[in-house]
């Protein structure tokens, strides 16, 4: 029998619905939450990105399932009101798998953080400066607030926010853009996002990290005594189930 595990947000009707899903879940699937095959995340994109992060060390066994409470997401096919769709859709269908790498992220060579959105390098205590090379090349040198580099999947994310392109869904590439750069006559810096190539290295590269946060997805770790930010594609992929097919560009229009 194939295992499952509901990830959900705290809210009260998050909570139903997962209560509900359990059950009828349970009539053919059998609960286990520390093997899962398949993750059914309840709430919005930041519980399916919490979902991955927790199973983060066993994504070649998981295949993520996202019910969104509100409109549709990124990560979501199905809405609140079309669960006994879903149950239908997990008892009667087979699926397709659609996998999506993650960012490997590598802090002065030895630790390794993941993540499914971006990586950012932010300093708000003082202008940070730091050095860009994109596979051992470098770009230039960058101050300001900090760098976020995305996914495909994160492009409608932070990476948004920061006038980044959004990226059609499937395009296996990499994004550049600055957070807050510091544009003057003595200081330059592209000041546009640069999509890249999926085999690209980004490495970020600075005398003094003090007071930088690295944050992947919604984790975070001091940067302090740090030199060295290593960024690419990783082997490590998520696995999205996908039941029906949801077009990217009703996804935007419905969240944007
Ligand atoms: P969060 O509350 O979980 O997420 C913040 C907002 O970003 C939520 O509205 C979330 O949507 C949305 N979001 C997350 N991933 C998305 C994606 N791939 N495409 C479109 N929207 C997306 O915040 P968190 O736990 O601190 O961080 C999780 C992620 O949120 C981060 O990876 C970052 O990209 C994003 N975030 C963005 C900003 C910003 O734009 N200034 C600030 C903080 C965090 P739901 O409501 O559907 O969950
Ligand atoms: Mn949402």
């Amino acid at each position: 029998m194939k295992t499952f595990v509901i990830v959900n947000r705290p809210d009260e009707q998050s909570e139903n619905l997962a209560q509900y899903l359990k059950e009828e879940l349970s009539k053919k699937l059998e609960w286990n939450e520390d093997k899962p095959e398949l993750c059914f995340t309840i709430g919005g994109d930041g519980t399916f990105i919490y979902a991955v992060q927790k199973y983060c060390d066993q994504l070649s066994d998981v295949s993520f399932i996202g019910i969104h409470s509100g409109t549709l997401g990124f990560f979501t096919d199905y809405l609140n009101t079309e669960i006994d769709d879903l149950i239908t859709d997990v008892f009667n269908k087979e699926g397709t798998i659609v996998e999506s790498q993650l960012l490997e992220v590598t802090i002065d060579q030895n630790e390794k953080v993941y993540a499914l959105n971006e990586m950012r390098v932010e300093n708000s205590s003082r202008t940070q400066i730091l050095d860009i090379y994109i596979n051992d090349e470098k770009l230039e040198t960058y101050r300001g607030t900090g760098i976020c580099v995305c996914t495909q999947l994160g492009s409608t994310a932070y990476n948004r926010s920061v006038q980044g392109a959004i990226i059609q869904e499937g395009l296996p590439v990499i994004q550049i853009a600055e957070i807050a750069g510091i544009h003057h006559r003595e200081f330059q810096s592209l000041g546009s996002p640069i999509v890249l190539k999926e085999d690209s290295i980004v490495r970020l590269v600075s005398d003094n990290y003090d007071g930088a946060l690295l944050c992947t997805d919604s984790n975070s770790r001091k940067l302090d005594g740090k030199a060295e930010v290593v960024c690419q594609l990783s082997r490590r992929s998520v696995r999205m189930m996908r039941y029906r097919r949801v077009s990217y560009l009703e996804r935007l229009k419905s969240l944007f």
